[in-house]
């Protein structure tokens, strides 16, 4: 097996790590090894390894209408359902229509794809470039990998594509100046933002898309003020704001959605990942009102929305996510992350005095800690030393799982972790402190 994201020396040939059940927060390993999964797979299985209801609805869906497509308006009921519960529970922006995909970067691909139809339908052909953020992560298809700013989705594939420009990574700790207020950085990162605009032409420019908390580059909360001034730039040269809410969503930092946490009023919004808790792959666009009246009026003119896949909506996974969906409400998801919330964090920043440790940041449920010599972001350790790659063989050693990428390591365990299971993981986790007993 060619395995995603795996370099030559850890292929699928030399010992690969092989899972074969999980339970609750746990999964185990084909020699029956323990692990504590404080990545929730990849950021998703938001109930565990283990929840029955959702094994149980998916049965029900299985053995009623295992599939039904959504094309030329014949649909399924779970899929109706599906949209219009994600309509009800996204309120921080008016949103009318729901397209489904079967993951985050085909989410990601059709966001690009209303977005041309859209301006394409108001008669702006030339209004098609997407600024999207450095270290961003949004999927691995040629166009959200072009969306994505990290380097290693660009290298030897030809990408980016032209049509997408990289502005500032908001990480404060790393690219502060000196002196700097979190506000000023913000400040600072808007007229960037407001000068790449002007530079390109604001009538060249579609849309701007970013996560809440960025993930995958490292787990970057915004800085003080940040989306207040962002948004204020890209409302002001008729540019769409999309939220990439595919990690952020359904609980992770504490409310219902990234955009509720930081004022965020999106025109589209992404998801995917926690909207099934990973059981069955799916994911969503959400588009507002405007946008979907634009494609609605004008496809008569401008010819369909020639766009979708087969499973698109399948009924198996829409079941899926209304059932994740339901268990959230009646849990009180929120309630129940917020409570563990501060035990995780403030927990696992108690080892930010360690020497190796440059930061630790987080929110909710998802926390970064990146490795440095002096404390300080410009003395990395050289990349053979595998500083963070070393802390995390030893946990998958000590039996938790980590994110290792760089030199930083990243956690987002399950919302149903236990304050037992958050002291499991202190403990696992303690070895990055580096003291000598
Ligand atoms: N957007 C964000 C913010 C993500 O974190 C990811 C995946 O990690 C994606 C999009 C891509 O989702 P998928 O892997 O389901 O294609």
């Amino acid at each position: 097996m060619l395995a995603p994201f795996t370099a030559g020396w850890q292929s699928m040939d030399v010992h690969p790590l092989v899972i074969e059940k999980s339970e609750g927060c746990y999964v185990y390993d084909i020699d029956g090894k323990k692990y504590l999964d404080s990545l929730a797979g990849l950021w998703c299985t938001a109930l565990g390894g283990s929840e029955p209801r959702l094994v149980a609805a998916a049965a029900r869906q299985l053995n009623t209408l295992p599939f039904y497509h959504s094309f030329w308006n014949r649909t399924t009921k779970p899929a109706l359902d599906l949209a219009k519960e994600l309509l009800e529970l996204f309120t921080a922006s008016k949103m009318s229509k729901v397209f489904f995909t079967n993951s985050g970067s085909e989410a990601n691909d059709s966001q690009v794809k209303l977005v041309w139809y859209y301006n394409n339908a108001l008669g702006r052909p030339n209004k098609k470039k997407f600024i999207a953020r450095e270290k961003s992560y949004h999927g691995s298809t040629l166009i959200s990998a072009s969306l994505s700013g990290l380097p290693a989705l660009h290298q030897k594939f030809d990408l980016p594509s032209p049509f997408v420009l990289h502005t500032d990574c908001p990480h404060f700790w790393r690219y502060h100046l000196p002196g700097e207020t979190e506000e000023e950085f913000s400040t600072r990162l808007a007229n960037n933002l407001e000068n790449l605009i002007i530079k390109e032409g604001p009538e060249t420019i579609a849309a701007f898309i970013a996560e809440p908390v960025m993930g995958a580059g490292g787990v970057i909360p915004p800085p003080a003020t940040y989306f207040e001034k962002i948004q204020a730039v890209v409302k002001k040269y008729d540019i769409l704001f999309i939220a990439d809410e595919v990690i952020c969503a359904f609980g992770r930092l504490g409310t219902m959605f990234g955009s509720d946490k930081y004022g965020i009023k999106p025109d589209l919004v992404t998801l995917a990942k926690a909207l099934s808790s990973a059981y069955v792959p799916i994911g969503a666009v959400l588009m507002s009102p405007e946008i979907y009246d634009v494609i609605h009026t004008q496809s008569n003119k401008l010819g369909i929305f020639s766009h979708g896949f087969t499973y698109s909506g399948h009924p198996v996974a829409c079941a899926v996510a209304l059932e994740a969906l339901k268990i959230y409400k009646e849990r009180n998801i929120l309630e129940q992350v917020n409570s563990i919330a501060p035990k995780f964090q403030e927990g696992v920043k108690a080892f930010a005095d360690s020497p190796i440790i440059g930061e630790i940041r987080g929110t909710g449920l998802i926390l970064g800690i990146d490795f440095t010599d002096n404390k300080s972001p410009s003395d990395t350790f050289p990349p053979e030393w595998g500083v963070a790659a070393y802390f995390g063989a030893q946990c998958q050693k000590n039996g938790m799982l980590v994110r290792v990428s760089g030199d930083s390591i990243m956690m987002s365990p399950p919302f149903i972790i236990t304050p037992q299971e958050v002291d499991e993981v202190l403990s696992l986790a303690s070895t990055f402190q580096l003291r000598e007993e």
